[in-house]
């Protein structure tokens, strides 16, 4: 392993900051490590290895408090500072993320269980990324959103699946815009949250901008219901998306909501097939698809669907699922044994549904939670593995006659976040694209992020946007009020539009 994966010296170095925290994890509160206020604490696991990698705290109301308390404190000079200071320290948290990036990518692994070489090559660089697109906005955001001030306090509940980026998607923009933050990170990956916490201390980003505290659903309850948050960003399962809108139902609480998928992936008679299987790969093997937008639902044209689902035999045949810190490994475990339970749970009852089921299990690694790559053939429309958001490496494939056909498939959920359309004829592509009720249409791609392009769904997907100037208004509220902390107004006129 170590000859292709993370340097022996990488491992240590993750072996050393685990081990300085063998005692145990506390909240990251006013800028400094604090114990949990009544001694809770939780394990967090491998999913490779089903060992212990470090307790955390499990957040109460006490730490919750002190966490609002604080971020309460700092943010009326936080959005006081002139835009380019908040700039200067969002610079400073994305090259200090860029320096510690070798140490956060084998964190994320081991934490997650996602290849390191996605760790490496997408998560942590997208999450510098991040940073440094909306320091950018920090200092711009004065001058294009005139008559905007920030929200004020952001409760922000995230997944496990990407926990460092879906990180960087909260606490940028809300820090940006002038807002201070209570984050906390899913209970099975919560390890790169507080290790960034470390390097906000080290960047010297003010005490109590941004908070995290730790724990299961109980604890992000409490962040939702305390008073004196003035807005709550959520990522997750719709079901708790659904309970969070009925809890913050007339509170007057700004709320966004980034929720589960069922993505359609429409493959065209003309399409390239090896680049849309190569596409497919990407769409749902990627992440071992634990991914919102994973393209889950494949519709083929009837005409090519056997060639296709050849290919995509052939290709499921070299995958390689193993150890994530491998760098050869293309799928790693599921994140914990209560989604493989799930994606198990699933794929029985796709078999009772009458789809054709292939898999090759052949090579899967003993002990860890690994599952193969799975695809069903012949599925109804109207079955659950066709409607159900499994969140695991599953593809549903149906056929379709016509482009009619393929784009009322494809709108028929109830789910609205992502679709990938593959045709070598680019009208056909976008006329399609356009009849898609979805967030974000890729053509001829899939999975491709940015943090300037604004990201949500419709429907059951949620609302609000991550990303970008629509993103940006995620955080901030129109208006002036009497003694509200306010960006600097401007006489000026906006400044064009930025690239
Ligand atoms: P979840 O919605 O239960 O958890 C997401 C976050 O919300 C975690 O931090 C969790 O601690 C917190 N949470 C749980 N209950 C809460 C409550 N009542 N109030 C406030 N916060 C609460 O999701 P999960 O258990 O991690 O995964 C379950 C399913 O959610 C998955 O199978 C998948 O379908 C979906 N999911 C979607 C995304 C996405 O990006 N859209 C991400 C992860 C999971």
């Amino acid at each position: 392993t170590m000859e292709y994966g993370p340097s022996p010296e990488d491992s240590g170095i993750a072996r050393d900051w685990l081990a300085r925290h063998e005692a145990g994890f506390g909240h990251f509160i006013d800028g400094k490590f604090v114990a949990p206020a009544e001694g809770g604490r939780f394990e967090v696991l491998n999913p490779a290895t089903s060992k212990p990698l470090a307790q955390v705290a499990q957040g109460t109301a006490k730490d919750v408090d002190a966490a609002v308390k604080a971020a309460r404190r700092a943010q009326k000079g936080w959005a006081a500072l002139p835009g380019s200071e908040r700039a200067r320290h969002l610079y400073a948290l994305a090259r200090h993320v860029q320096r510690r990036e070798r140490l956060l990518s084998v964190i994320e692994t081991m934490d997650n269980g996602k290849p390191i070489r996605e760790s490496r090559d997408i998560d942590i660089p997208l999450v510098a990324r991040h940073f440094y697109h909306h320091a950018g906005w920090a200092s711009l955001v004065e001058t294009e959103f005139p008559g905007y001030r920030p929200v004020g306090v952001c409760g922000q509940i995230i997944p496990w699946n990407f926990p460092l980026l879906m990180l960087a998607w909260k606490v940028a923009p809300a820090l940006a815009a002038g807002n201070t933050v209570v984050l906390k990170p899913a209970e099975f990956t919560p390890l790169t949250a507080l290790l960034f916490a470390e390097i906000a201390q080290e960047a010297g980003l003010p005490p109590g901008v941004l908070n995290i505290v730790t724990g299961d659903g109980a604890t992000g309850a409490l962040i939702v219901d305390h008073p004196d948050v003035d807005k709550i960003a959520f990522t997750g399962s719709t079901e708790v998306g659904r309970r969070i809108r009925e809890a913050t139902a007339g509170t007057g609480k700004k709320l966004s909501l980034e929720l589960g998928g069922k993505s359609p992936f429409i493959v065209f008679d003309d399409a390239d097939l090896d680049a849309a299987v190569e596409g497919v790969v990407d769409s749902i093997w990627f992440n071992q698809g634990q991914v919102c937008c994973a393209g889950s639902r494949l519709l083929v044209q009837e005409s090519v669907a056997d060639r296709m689902y050849d290919k995509l035999k052939r290709r499921m045949a070299t995958l390689r699922v193993g150890d994530p810190l491998d760098k050869s490994t293309d799928m790693g475990p599921i994140v914990a044994q209560v989604q493989l339970d799930r994606i198990k749970h699933y794929v029985e009852l796709g078999k009772t549904e009458g789809a054709a089921c292939w898999q090759d299990s052949a090579t899967l690694p003993k002990g860890g939670l690994y599952f193969p790559p799975t695809l069903f053939t012949g599925a109804e429309p109207a079955s659950t593995i066709a409607q159900d958001e499994i969140f695991g490496p599953v593809l549903t494939a149906s056929t379709f006659r016509t482009p009619d056909e393929a784009v009322s498939l494809a709108n028929n959920s109830r789910y609205g976040l992502a679709a990938s359309v593959w045709s070598e004829t680019v009208n056909q592509a976008l006329h399609v694209a356009a009849r898609l009720k979805a967030g974000v249409v890729w053509i001829n791609c899939a999975n491709m992020f940015d943090a300037a392009v604004g990201f949500g769904g419709y429907r059951e997907s949620g609302f609000g946007r991550e990303g970008g100037r629509e993103g940006l208004y995620e955080y901030l509220v129109a208006g002036w009020e009497k003694d509200a902390p306010a960006l600097k107004p401007v006489a000026a006129a906006p400044l064009a539009a930025v690239p």
